[in-house]
């Protein structure tokens, strides 16, 4: 579901306990109340994947005393924590059916962890569809790192990620790959689903695989593409990384 004007919200249901849902990321609690009321649901866990307030403002009021254990990274930033990850767990809902491995993802803020299960990513702000988290905390090496982890997740994942910004991403992407037919077909399909305000997401992992240049940092034409923007030669993947990142960030 939606928050402030570009955040998501994912609610996973329960396919054991169709009444209860874990909740990610919810910065605002206001939406989720009004969304489960009308589903007659309530919360049974709540997974965090950092600490920015977008992701984790409506924790408190959620949860509003109840005892819904919260899942997230293990950092002092966020208060509230029943379990604090550092990204290789496995944490177990038995009751509902659902089980997520963490992943420690560290780059848009260094203790972000993703959670994957059930043929699904939640990635926060660490990927997005084309493109990917601002660098605010990580090296990056370290974001590369993260997201060739998440690369290497089964094509067929499903992949939630913390913001609607596929449009914009893609108008970077195709500055870099002008001549990717699939991005090209990415792009149409997204215009279809945005016009009329449908998400764009979830996208999958095949896909971010062939349309988003953060992951393509070892196709020649990201790679000269991005030469060509620093002037230089680039040899290490993380250095083609670093200067797509550069690149996007000053990008429009
Ligand atoms: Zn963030
Ligand atoms: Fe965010």
């Amino acid at each position: 579901m939606r928050a402030f004007s570009d955040n998501y919200i994912w609610l996973i249901e329960s396919p054991r306990a169709p009444q209860h849902v874990l909740v990610v990321d919810p910065g605002d609690a206001a939406p989720v109340r009004a969304e489960l009321a009308t589903r007659g649901q309530t919360v049974a866990g709540i997974l965090l994947t950092h600490h920015h307030p977008d992701h984790i403002g409506g924790v408190e009021a959620l949860l509003a005393g109840g005892r819904a254990p919260v899942y997230g990274p293990d950092d002092a930033r966020i208060a509230g924590l029943t379990h604090r990850l550092k990204g290789g767990e496995r944490i177990d809902f038995a009751e509902l059916g659902l089980m997520f491995e963490t992943l420690h993802v560290p780059g848009h803020t260094l203790s972000h962890i993703a959670f994957v299960g059930h043929g699904a990513l939640f990635c926060g702000d660490t990927l997005f569809s084309a493109g990917c988290g601002r660098m605010f905390e990580g090296t990056p090496e370290q974001m590369n790192a993260s997201l060739t982890h998440l690369k290497e997740l089964p094509p067929g994942t499903r992949v939630y990620c913390g913001h609607e910004y596929t449009a914009q991403n893609l108008l970077f992407a195709r500055t870099v790959e002008p001549h990717n037919d699939a991005l090209r077909q990415y792009e149409n399909a997204v215009a279809v689903l945005r016009a009329t305000g449908d998400p764009s997401l979830p996208s999958t992992i095949a896909v971010e695989r062939r349309v988003n240049p953060f992951l393509r940092c070892d196709v020649s034409g990201v790679r000269a593409a991005a030469e060509r923007h620093a002037g230089r030669p680039l040899t290490q993947f993380p250095d083609v990384f670093a200067v797509l990142r550069a690149w996007k960030d000053g990008f429009r």
